[in-house]
């Protein structure tokens, strides 16, 4: 078996059956569980790796399979294995699905066609999916097998209208029922063909974005049995072996006296790569990796890692605490039922930033048509042209407001 080469992120409101996409496809339920530590990465991460195969016995798009067997017998062929990304849909996490989308290079927007569309986190992830600039989208309209022919069509219209005049305005629209399994083969040719393996850059310095950190021993195991904490994200350029030294930063927060504190990068040896139960010796970028280290699992545990980059000591990308970055925020303010105009961006307003998979609350220290200079209140590993997400306090909570780059 080899590693997923392909992030797919799972998009699109509550209940409209993302979770029950992703189990069609791949047989995993990806919700929580009772048995986290056992089935670690998967759960935690909300994703689970499936096959996209093909039958050459058959034609398009019956041939499309996640099966090993063929229904004549033969076996079928590995195209492709991807990593699902189940994005949770309530409004809650925005920021949980906008840090996740820096880890897709496509995603499925789910839409259930038995309510109108678009309903509020259907327009706020599909804002976000422009915003992150993931262009690679298939549309599945969910739920076929609870509305008549007259509402699966005025659905349709629905859709073409929502995407209209965006960057992904020809995003094919498959209608599928999850729940029976109708049309999954062409939601996997749709995959196959719209969502390439993206180019990756193999020979540069191992770069990860850590979007989970955990620990994975039982209470009271013994201490010469207790293993390393765990980091997992996804490794986004470079290749990584067991036995590579890691540095992961900015790192673990240190107390200094008894007010302040400060991170301090921590560095360990790779004692196991692994995606999901694949154990491997080496890893490429695609799927999401677990990182067995050798650091005190408390180090690690209860995702206090989560934002952190890792790469080779010496290596790794600047950790800063101001940043610049050229900007641009939407017209109107997503995620309301009325939409209403965004409010101009004010000195010193605090804004809430997603830098990969790191979400750092931040003060506009300076303030142009098209710059900001923000100060963050924790620092971050970064990089000048990375790719933020900007969200605002409007309304009551925090919204998805606009996009930037970062120039230093
Ligand atoms: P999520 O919140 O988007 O992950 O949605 P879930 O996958 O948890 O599904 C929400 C509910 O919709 C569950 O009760 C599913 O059984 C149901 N559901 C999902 N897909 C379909 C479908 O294609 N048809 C029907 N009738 N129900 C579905
Ligand atoms: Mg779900």
């Amino acid at each position: 078996m080899r590693q997923p080469e392909v992030n797919i992120g799972v998009v699109g409101h509550v209940d409209h059956g993302k979770t029950t996409l992703v189990q069609a496809i791949t047989g995993i339920w990806t919700a929580k569980h009772s048995d986290e530590i056992k089935r670690g990465m998967t759960i935690k991460l909300g994703y689970a790796d499936g096959n996209i195969a093909y039958c050459d016995s058959l034609n398009p798009p019956e041939a499309y399979t996640t099966e090993q067997v063929c229904p004549d017998g033969s076996e079928s062929r590995l195209l492709r294995r991807v990593s699902f990304i189940d994005a949770p849909g309530h409004e809650a996490l925005m920021a949980t699905m906008l840090s996740g989308s820096s880890l897709m290079d496509g995603a499925i927007l789910v839409i259930a066609a038995n309510e109108p569309c678009p309903q509020p986190q259907t327009l706020e992830h599909f804002s976000a999916l422009n915003i992150i600039g993931i262009k690679r989208v298939v549309v599945v309209q969910n739920k076929i097998d609870v509305v008549s022919k007259e509402r699966a069509l005025e659905n349709y219209r629905e859709i073409r209208r929502l995407l209209q005049g965006s960057q992904i305005e020809d995003a094919p629209i498959i209608p599928v029922s999850s729940l029976h399994k109708v049309n999954v083969d062409v939601v996997l040719e749709a995959l196959y063909e719209e969502i390439p393996v993206p180019e990756r850059n193999l020979a540069g310095d191992p770069i990860m974005l850590v979007a989970r950190s955990f620990e994975v021993n039982r209470p009271g195991t013994p201490y010469k049995d207790l293993l390393g904490g765990v980091v997992g994200g996804s490794l986004i350029q470079g290749v990584l072996r067991v036995g590579d030294e890691i540095e992961i930063v900015p790192g673990a927060k240190v107390p200094v006296g008894k007010t302040s504190y400060k991170y301090q990068p921590l560095v360990s040896t790779i004692e196991e790569l692994r995606f999901g139960d694949l154990r491997v010796k080496e890893a490429r970028p695609g799927g999401l990796l677990a990182i067995g280290t050798n650091l005190d699992p408390s180090l690690t545990k209860a995702d206090s890692l989560v934002g952190n980059v890792v790469g080779r000591p010496g290596r790794t990308p600047p950790v800063v605490d101001s940043l610049t970055i050229q900007y641009n925020v939407l017209e109107r303010v997503v995620g309301l039922k009325e939409l209403s105009k965004m409010p101009p961006l004010q000195q010193k307003e605090m804004i809430v930033l997603t830098i990969g998979t790191a979400v750092r609350v931040g003060t506009i220290t300076k303030l142009s048509k098209d710059h900001m200079e923000v100060e963050l209140k924790e620092p971050v590993a970064t990089w000048p042209n990375f790719r933020v997400a900007l969200s605002r306090r409007v309304l009551g909570r925090w919204r998805l407001s606009g996009w930037g780059i970062i120039e230093s």
